[in-house]
């Protein structure tokens, strides 16, 4: 390199340069991502079978594993320009502090309302399912991030939003819930008494704190059940993944603006969207053998799907309505410790991440809680920004390898995916603060109890 360029803390692309086009990894995958099944008969769901469920373009994108870019549309676009492009920042305190002579770069989602990179998708949703002409869409929410991003966009386009959020978060996040109410959506918490699925589940776990996979259920129902409305997801599914994909997109041109290449991409793994997004350009290249990137998925040790997840299929609820997938997973049945307060706690990862994973082209780690905390607290201290505990499992890993740097005096380039804020994870940033927060790992035992309900299906 002849002269370099001073790199600025951050680095911001101009409005013009948001994609046009999301990129689809499916195209260069040799191996594709393995069909969704019917819960009923288990054959693979074709376009109409999935209609009942969800949007007719979104099903299209869904089932679409060969065109490689996909445009956005204008209506997106536009509401794109609100909060994008985000930033992709230079983390040159944290670099100090750390005393590392690794390049640490991350991808800020957290520049909108709704807090986190979910918006991303929830707006495509909300657009396909308007041009649809349905009145509305049904979902479910975990910690609230989803829900909210969803309320958000179902409010620009004008259609009714109705969230299930698992019961614990609706309990300790009472923020999240009027944030959503705000954006008009209505917040049910789950299991309810509303849905056949979630009487039977209450009447089996009374006093059940609820779960994801539970939530799920009974939105799919009351979607399927209600004229004119849809079920939306926000993680896990390949269209979710595909919307993401302008956050690596992004980051891509950005980097490449200052002869930048990551060596090292990293990023938390819930059900993989926001990872599958940030590294989909970048896996491209590596799959097309153009380059070579280590990428390196972060978990949580209390709910460990790549690392300690059976490669099968498996539902992606609890109250098994809805379609299978094959998958990393803990089992639909699998519910992380009630002291787990990091988020991604969802029991499943995106099928297109997954089958990378088993075919060798990415690396996972899983991280204890209390470990994450004290990176999300030291990167808060230098780099000011109050980071996501989902996000801050991505900041763990990448200052592990940071500091492997320094050990080794490399100089490597890190990019990780900065997803959101934590604004409203206080409760879980209290027990940390207060020394009250504790790890827990499940048993080889509880995961083998939950292994053995698995569907048996051989194709
Ligand atoms: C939902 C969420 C995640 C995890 O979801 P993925 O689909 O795995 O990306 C990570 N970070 C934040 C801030 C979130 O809200």
């Amino acid at each position: 390199m002849s002269e370099e360029k001073k790199i600025p803390y951050k680095i911001y692309l101009s409005e013009d340069e948001i994609p046009k086009q999301w990129y689809n990894v499916r195209a260069d995958m040799k191996n594709k991502p393995a069909p969704l099944l019917n819960p009923g008969t288990l054959q693979p769901m074709g376009y109409e079978d999935l209609r009942p469920v969800f949007c007719d373009e979104l099903i299209k994108q869904e089932l679409d594993d060969t065109t490689p870019f996909i445009d956005i549309p204008e209506e997106v676009l536009d509401f794109y320009k609100m909060y994008r492009p985000a930033p992709l920042v230079r983390a040159y305190f944290l670099e100090k502090a750390l005393g590392t002579p690794a390049k640490i770069y991350y991808k800020f989602e957290g520049n909108n309302t709704s807090g986190s990179h979910k918006l991303n998708s929830a707006i495509v949703q909300a657009y396909y399912a308007k041009k649809q002409g349905l009145k509305g869409v049904t979902t479910e929410t975990g910690a609230g991030q989803w829900g909210t991003a969803l309320s958000m966009a179902s409010a620009y386009f004008g259609i009714d939003c109705k969230v299930y959020m698992v019961k614990v978060s609706y309990e300790q996040k009472p923020f999240r819930r009027e944030v959503m109410r705000t954006y008009g959506a209505s917040v049910t918490p789950s299991p309810s008494m509303d849905t056949e699925v979630g009487r039977k589940i209450n009447a089996e776990h009374p006093g059940t704190t609820g779960s994801l996979g539970c939530a799920i259920s009974e939105a799919v129902e009351v979607a399927t059940k209600t004229e004119g409305y849809r079920y939306v997801l926000g993680s896990v599914l390949n269209q979710v993944l595909l919307h993401q994909t302008v956050i690596g997109l992004e980051a891509k041109q950005a980097l490449e603006k200052y002869g930048e290449t990551p060596d090292i991409i990293i990023g938390c793994a819930g059900g993989g969207s926001n990872l599958g997004g940030l590294i989909s350009p970048f896996m491209g290249e590596k799959l097309r053998g153009e380059k070579d990137y280590r990428i390196i998925a972060v978990e949580p040790a209390s709910c460990p799907s790549f690392t300690r997840g059976k490669f099968a299929y498996d539902f992606c609820d609890t109250g098994m309505v809805c379609p299978l997938a094959k998958m990393y997973t803990l089992g639909s049945n699998f519910i992380p410790s009630a002291n787990h307060a990091g988020g991604l706690r969802y029991h499943g990862m995106s099928p297109i991440l997954s089958q990378l994973y088993h075919d060798g082209y990415m690396e996972a780690v899983s991280v204890e809680q209390t470990s994450v905390f004290e990176a999300a607290q030291q990167f808060a201290r230098v780099e000011g920004i109050l980071p996501a505990p989902e996000s801050s499992h991505a900041i763990r890993v990448a200052i592990d390898e940071a500091l492997k740097c320094k050990e080794t005096g490399e100089e490597k380039t890190i990019l990780f995916g900065l997803t959101g804020t934590g604004y409203f994870d206080m409760v879980a940033y209290q027990k940390f603060n207060d020394g009250v927060m504790m790890d827990y790992i499940p048993t080889d035992d509880e995961l083998q109890k939950s292994f053995e309900k698995l569907p048996k299906i051989d194709l």
